[in-house]
């Protein structure tokens, strides 16, 4: 018999640069259906998966401004970057066979739902993949701090970052060799160390509200199942 998983409910947060797979810009198809079978293979578990999905790879706001761009207006265009990347997860999950709702927090319902709490847990309660796209719906946030909003609504037992690299190091281990990687953190270190994990905003919400997080190397089949099954040796912790 297979064991049982060691979280209900999780919360897994995809950077839109994490779509792009070795391109510099857009989303990449291999790389869709590789998530799509990691994601399906959690699902098949019993675990309820809930994603947030990131907009870097088509528009960040912040770089559209320092063109000269309105801010204001630059985020919303990052925005609905993010409900692009949410239409592609949506559309790669379900052609492996796992039925997907995406909520936006802006209005677009000619494409997706409205982001709805109540509704949100009840399709993860259905087996259902829920992607919340557009972040939190305002400006001068980010996706990080819309995970974490997320995961903290809609009580998920674990947030997990998906990243290129297997954890957090205490410098970039593709510039400096002696680089080490943490196995567990404490969010008021990596705050103080300002170690590269999220943006603080982020790191502050999940702190005051307890949030577990793992950061991850997306890239390694089956760690989510594994991490989702209770392995701990994989990624870092912060607490
Ligand atoms: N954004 C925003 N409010 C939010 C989340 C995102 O204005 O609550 C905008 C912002 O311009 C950001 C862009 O959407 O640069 C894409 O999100 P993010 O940079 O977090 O994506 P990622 O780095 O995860 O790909």
């Amino acid at each position: 018999m297979d064991a049982k998983p060691a979280y209900q409910r999780i919360l897994l947060k995809l950077s839109g640069e994490a779509l792009m797979g070795t391109s510099d810009f857009g989303i990449s198809p291999e790389v869709m259906s590789f998530l799509a079978r990691e994601i399906k293979d959690v699902v098949a578990s019993g675990v309820q998966v809930a994603l947030v999905v990131g907009g870097g790879n088509i528009f960040r706001g912040e770089g559209l401004a320092r063109a000269g761009m309105d801010r204001v207006t630059g985020d919303h265009m990052g925005m609905l970057a993010t409900v692009i990347n949410g239409l592609a997860l949506q559309d790669a999950i379900e052609r492996v066979g796992v039925p997907v709702r995406v909520q936006s927090a802006l209005r677009i319902n000619e494409v997706c739902e409205d982001y709805i709490r109540r509704k949100a847990v009840r399709h993860l309660e259905k087996g259902r993949v829920v992607v919340f796209a557009a972040g939190t719906g305002n400006p001068f946030f980010t996706t990080d701090s819309a995970a974490a909003l997320r995961a903290i609504e809609i009580n998920a037992d674990l947030m997990l970052k998906a990243t290129k690299v297997d954890g957090i190091y205490t410098a970039d281990p593709k510039k400096y060799a002696d680089a080490r990687k943490y196995d567990e953190l404490t969010y008021d270190e990596a705050l103080t160390k300002r170690l590269g994990v999220m943006d603080q905003t982020a790191m502050v919400l999940c702190r005051d509200h307890g949030v577990r997080l793992c950061v991850y190397d997306m890239g390694r089949p089956g760690a989510l199942k594994a991490i989702v099954m209770g392995d701990k040796t994989i990624g870092t912790r912060v607490h």
